[in-house]
């Protein structure tokens, strides 16, 4: 594990730093992650909010997730990358796409969630507890 986690955005407008221990680790196979990020699925490590620093300007985008609820896309308007998302039912907690994490080499998947939603070509690791939906 990593004592710090830093990242950027493509272009390099938005920067983050945060020096918490994830809570929790997962990829995500929903429909709103394949779709937000144009990946067959996100990753996500997730952090106390109150941990993150962003340097620069984020725009955002707020939809409502099929359990109620809102859910909040943070991402760079130079560029597009998406970095940062949080839920209404969490609010306690940013979850960072991994993929803009500088060196995200530690990241393990705790989980596989809404795993009945990935597609027949992706594998998953028998290692890693597979969720039909969002656990808890
Ligand atoms: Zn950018
Ligand atoms: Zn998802």
């Amino acid at each position: 594990m990593t004592s710090k986690i830093s990242g950027r955005c493509l272009c390099g407008s938005v920067s983050f730093e945060c020096d918490q221990v994830p809570v929790f680790q997962a990829n995500c196979h929903c429909d709103d992650c394949r779709r937000s990020g144009g990946g067959v699925h996100a990753s996500f490590v997730f952090v106390p909010a109150d941990g993150l620093r962003v340097s620069g300007r984020t725009q955002t985008y707020e939809h409502t997730s099929d359990a109620g609820n809102i859910m909040t896309k943070y991402f760079c308007p130079d560029c597009g990358s998406q970095m940062f998302g949080s839920g209404s039912g969490k609010p306690e907690r940013r979850g960072i796409r991994v993929g803009v994490i500088d060196d995200a080499s530690w990241f393990q998947p705790m989980a596989n969630v809404y795993s009945s939603r990935k597609l027949p070509s992706t594998p998953l690791d028998p290692e890693v507890k597979a969720f039909d939906k969002m656990p808890g």
